[in-house]
């Protein structure tokens, strides 16, 4: 298949359990609940979403032929960056990357030497190939993933399937829940501490690239 590609580019993980790790971030183009487009966005399932996912017009965007040449692309990227030494990681992120991320590609990252991670609404089943897998539930979008590596969470939300409760029994090492962004002057820092000081079973997750100016 051809993969398309928003952008591709060297940066630290800004959230969860591998918050500061070097990566390449790896944007697939689209998502099976929003269009990306703000005409749709009133009716889409995911109406909150602040990330550009639309065309492969990025940084390091464009479209992929073949598996080997999308793996190349991550590779000379993190070899232009990273010196030797740390393993060579990618976040597979988008849009939603399990609609492009298959065995192929995956096979294809990993002969690269990379370790591969993913960033998934969680509503498409993701191959169990890969190596690290964060599953960030919408409200309005049922699990078809309901194990990985780490559940992330955005809180406070209304829906009451949106809520902790409602995922902490699902089969995942880590559970975080993420203040919810609603701009400047408005913080959810407290709310979610309050909840992890009383459940600690979930975790406190900042969006550290937002706090730090990090890409
Ligand atoms: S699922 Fe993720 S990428 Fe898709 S619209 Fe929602 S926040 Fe954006």
């Amino acid at each position: 298949m051809t993969y398309s590609v928003k952008e591709a580019f060297y940066t630290l993980q800004g959230e969860g359990a591998h918050t500061g790790r070097a990566a390449v971030f790896l944007r697939f183009a689209g998502c099976n609940l929003w269009s990306g487009l703000e005409r749709d966005r009133e009716k889409a399932v995911c109406r909150f979403c602040d990330t550009d996912f639309v065309g492969t017009n990025g940084e390091g965007g464009g479209k992929f032929r073949e598996p080997g040449l999308l793996a190349a692309h991550v590779k000379a990227i993190w070899e232009a960056n990273a010196s030797a030494g740390g393993r060579p990681y990618v976040v597979c992120t988008g849009g939603e990357p399990l609609m492009q991320l298959d065995e192929p590609l995956i096979d294809a990252l990993h002969a690269a030497g990379f370790e591969i991670a993913i960033e998934t609404n969680g509503t498409l089943p993701a191959p169990a190939s890969i190596d690290w897998i964060c599953v960030s539930p919408k409200a309005n979008a049922p699990l078809a993933q309901t194990s990985g590596s780490e559940l992330k969470l955005v809180y406070p939300q209304t829906e009451p399937e949106a809520q902790p409760e409602c995922f902490e029994t699902l089969d995942f090492e880590h559970f975080f829940l993420q203040p919810r962004d609603d701009g400047p002057g408005v913080s959810h820092v407290a709310a979610v501490a309050a909840y992890c000081l009383k459940n600690p079973k979930w975790r406190l997750s900042l969006q550290t690239h937002k706090l730090t100016g990090l890409p």
